[in-house]
């Protein structure tokens, strides 16, 4: 099932973890319309940085989420929020930053930059959290900080 003209709702489902764990990871039908508003935000970042994206996380329902040591008030079993590399437009650094300043034209709720042992990746949700603050945030092992900081 396509989502947008560049994103399959397989794409957002996908999961490694999922599989070997016998997960299954089918989103219920409510939470379509948000996968559709996810498809289409990433629609938007893609002609942005004009390369394709690769989504590593996306749906995840509570019992994955919980498998893959997520909060459970993460907005990806809420069908909000999806994880992606580029490696066509350079690092996530690279491209959290390009992002950033663009939060309200391209209809980014919320924009971090994650990280953890060498691993780095984008996470983008379509809604906001209540403390603007939150909005654009730097999130590794060492902690969470405020905007975008580059990782090496
Ligand atoms: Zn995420």
């Amino acid at each position: 099932m396509q989502l947008s003209p560049h994103f399959a709702l397989s794409e957002l489902v996908a999961s490694q973890k999922a599989a070997q764990l016998g997960i299954d990871n089918t989103p219920p039908p409510e939470l379509l319309p948000r996968l559709v508003r996810v498809a289409e935000m990433l629609e938007r970042i893609r002609s942005t940085l004009n390369v394709p994206i690769t989504v590593t996380s996306g749906y995840r329902c509570n019992a994955l989420n919980t498998a893959v040591g997520s909060r459970n008030t993460s907005d990806h079993p809420q069908g909000h929020a999806v994880d992606f590399v580029a490696p066509g437009f350079g690092t996530p650094t690279e491209i959290a930053k390009i992002l950033a300043p663009l939060v309200d034209a391209l209809g980014i709720g919320q924009i971090l930059l994650e990280g953890v042992k060498g691993k780095q990746w984008v996470h983008v949700s379509t809604h906001a959290p209540e403390n603007a603050i939150n909005r654009v945030l730097t999130i590794t092992d060492a902690g969470t900080v405020p905007g975008i900081i580059g990782l090496a």
